[in-house]
């Protein structure tokens, strides 16, 4: 039978916004819910009943997506509306992203199912994994079982314009562009996947290569975009790639005197790759000729993934719903409207 999920056609750019739930440090310092989702792709930002000044807010305080999810919306409805549509474009053939957008500590992680610290119950159930079941369970249907294709994962991060491999010891690694405007990520690595479990297993052992060395302090995976890639080749022949991007934090706020320098160099870093992406996303939508993927490595990494006719791309920008988050908040919203 037809499940809703398989009605739902990939839109060539899909944006959406998820709401996270208030968490109990919020509760504690009785930030106030600012944020809600009346469903149909609307979202509303509310002015709060207490004496704080929102009214700079006030001439923008519904936004349309093509989703919106509130507090209640688990993994698997986001997944359903978001990934899901694309797995069926890289067995077409063509290019797919996801990517989580948002501030710190919105949901980016929480989503992709890429937190393996140990605190959290969720890691199995988020987009990663079910991205990856999907694949298996498609690879078995008889009209791709004849094609061979053979999947294989990648996993590596971007931090401050350079690429790390995550399946290998942080290998920092280069990236270079042939005369046919090719990317190449040199040496990285490219695992061969059986199962969902080896994905799952991948993704475990380049989430514990992504932490090791950060601080509290400063999160060093909050300062880094993370890409997983699941990749089918046949004959050696890449036939279709799926990127699933955790993106670095987008958090607003940060005190320019307060700041050390490498925060400073970090955050500009951050604001260029982002604005680049907006940027690329524009012109996929536009069918522009002119893709600005050189304006940042994340852009340049990902250059498949803004061309070609079969090309897809979907971006769930997470809010938190405190007022005490509602700079950022209001900066996410604005970004994932001009994308759309
Ligand atoms: P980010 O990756 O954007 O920095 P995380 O995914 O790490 O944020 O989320 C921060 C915290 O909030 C985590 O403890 C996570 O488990 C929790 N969280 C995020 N989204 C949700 C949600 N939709 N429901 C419940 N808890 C959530
Ligand atoms: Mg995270």
């Amino acid at each position: 039978p037809l499940s809703l999920s398989d009605m739902v056609e990939a839109r060539r750019i899909c944006v959406c916004v998820r709401k996270r739930p208030l968490n109990s440090k919020e509760v504690t310092k009785n930030d106030i819910d600012v944020v809600s989702i009346p469903g149909n792709g609307t979202l509303l930002l509310h002015e709060p009943k207490q004496k704080v000044d929102l009214t700079k807010y006030l001439d923008n305080q519904v936004f349309h997506f093509d989703y919106s999810f509130d507090e209640s919306s688990t993994n698997d409805l986001v997944y359903r509306f978001t990934a899901k549509p694309l797995v069926q474009t890289i067995f077409d053939g063509g290019v797919a992203t996801c990517f989580a957008y948002g501030q710190t500590g919105s949901g980016k992680t929480h989503t992709m199912g890429g937190d393996f610290s140990g605190k959290s119950q969720n890691n199995a159930k988020g987009i990663y994994a079910m991205a990856a079941q999907d694949v298996f369970a498609l690879l078995k249907q008889r009209r791709y079982s004849g094609l061979d294709l053979c999947p294989y994962v990648t996993f590596f991060e971007i931090y401050n314009s350079k690429v790390f491999d995550l399946l290998n010891k942080k290998a920092k690694l280069r990236v270079l562009e042939d005369e046919k405007q090719q990317v190449q990520v040199v040496g990285l690595q490219e695992m061969y996947v059986s199962c969902a479990e080896d994905v799952i297993k991948m993704i475990e052992m380049g989430s514990a290569c992504r932490t090791s060395g950060q601080t509290s302090a400063n999160a060093n995976s909050s300062r880094s975009h993370a890409v997983l890639q699941v990749i089918l080749r046949r004959r050696n022949q890449v036939h279709g790639k799926f990127s699933l991007v955790d993106l670095a934090g987008n958090e607003r706020g940060i005190d320019v005197r307060s700041s050390d320098r490498q925060t400073l160099v970090e955050t500009a870093e951050i604001n260029r790759s982002l604005l680049a992406l907006k940027e690329c996303i524009r012109s996929l939508g536009m069918d522009s000729h002119h893709i600005p993927f050189r304006m940042s490595k994340l852009t340049q990494v990902l250059r498949d993934s803004f061309i070609g006719e079969n090309s897809r791309t979907c971006m769930i920008a997470m809010v938190s719903p405190g007022m005490s988050s509602c700079d950022s908040t209001v900066n996410t919203l604005r970004y994932a409207d001009r994308v759309k």
